[in-house]
C-alpha cells in the first residue's frame, strides 16, 4: 500500500445518467468567446479568430445543485455551457477523429468573477481569481453520447427566477466540439477524465444570494443551481 504523507486528495467523479459508475475528472478546459452575440457582448469582435482556452480545477466542478456566492468579489456572473466529457485523448488529433474521443456530455455553469476577471484582463494577468474558485463550475449528470448521439445543435438557454436571461443554440458555437477538441490537443495532451466547457451564448449576467439558475440544453434535459 502507497504511504502518502498527508492524505490523498478526493478525486473528482460525476454521476453518470442512468448508471451507477462515476466518470472521474481529470482536467477542465474552458473555451471563451465562442458565440459571437457573447463575443459583442464583452466588447470584442466576432469573427472567428483562433480559439482561446483557461482552466478550471477539477475540483471546480460540484453536482450539488448549490453555489454558495464566493468571496471577494460584488459581481457573479452566469455562464451556461455545454460540457463534453472525453473517454479518451492524444495530441494532435484531427478534427475528422475528434468526436470519437467523446464519452459524453453534461450542463454547465461557468460562473465567473466578472469585477476580478475585468481587472486580470486590464492588467494583463491570468484569469485564475476570476474564473477557477471553489464551486465555479456547477454541472449535471454526464449523458453518455451512446444515447444522446453527437450534440450539434439544440437550444441552450438559462432563467434566473423563471426569467430567461441566456438563449443560445449549439448550432452558433464559432468553434465546433469537434475542432476545440482538435485545437486543444495540439497545445496539450488530451486524455481520459478530461472536460471541456464549450463556451457561453449572449446574455450573462449577474446572480445574487436567493437567486435559482434554471439551465437547459437539449437532449440533457435541465437542471437548477441555486445561488446560497
Ligand atoms: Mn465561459
Amino acid at each position: 500500500m502507497t504511504d502518502y504523507a498527508i492524505a490523498p486528495p478526493p478525486l473528482t467523479a460525476l454521476p453518470i445518467a442512468g448508471s451507477n459508475a462515476l466518470f472521474p475528472v481529470r482536467r477542465v478546459y474552458c473555451i471563451g468567446r465562442n458565440y459571437a452575440a457573447h463575443a459583442i457582448e464583452m466588447g470584442h469582435d466576432p469573427d472567428r479568430e483562433p480559439p482561446f482556452f483557461f482552466q478550471k480545477n477539477p475540483d471546480n466542478l460540484v453536482t450539488d445543485g448549490v453555489f454558495p456566492y464566493p468571496p471577494k468579489t460584488a459581481d457573479v456572473h452566469h455562464e451556461v455551457e455545454l460540457a463534453v466529457m472525453l473517454k479518451s485523448g492524444g495530441r494532435n488529433i484531427q478534427v475528422h477523429d475528434a468526436s470519437t474521443h467523446i464519452y459524453g456530455y453534461a450542463l454547465a455553469l461557468d460562473m465567473t468573477r466578472r469585477d476580478l476577471q475585468g481587472d486580470m484582463k486590464k492588467a494583463g494577468r491570468p484569469w485564475e481569481i476570476g474564473k477557477a474558485f471553489e464551486a465555479s463550475a456547477p454541472v449535471g449528470p454526464v449523458h453518455p453520447v451512446s444515447a444522446t448521439g453527437l450534440l450539434s445543435e439544440g437550444a441552450v438557454t438559462l432563467h434566473v427566477n423563471g426569467e430567461l436571461r441566456q438563449e443560445g443554440d449549439l448550432n452558433q458555437l464559432i468553434w465546433k466540439v469537434p475542432e476545440m477538441i482538435s485545437y486543444l490537443s495540439e497545445y496539450f495532451e488530451l486524455a481520459p477524465g478530461d472536460v471541456i466547457l464549450s463556451g457561453t451564448p449572449a446574455g450573462v449576467g449577474p446572480v445574487v444570494r436567493g437567486d435559482v439558475m434554471e439551465i437547459a440544453i437539449a437532449g440533457l434535459g435541465s437542471m437548477s443551481v441555486r445561488v446560497a
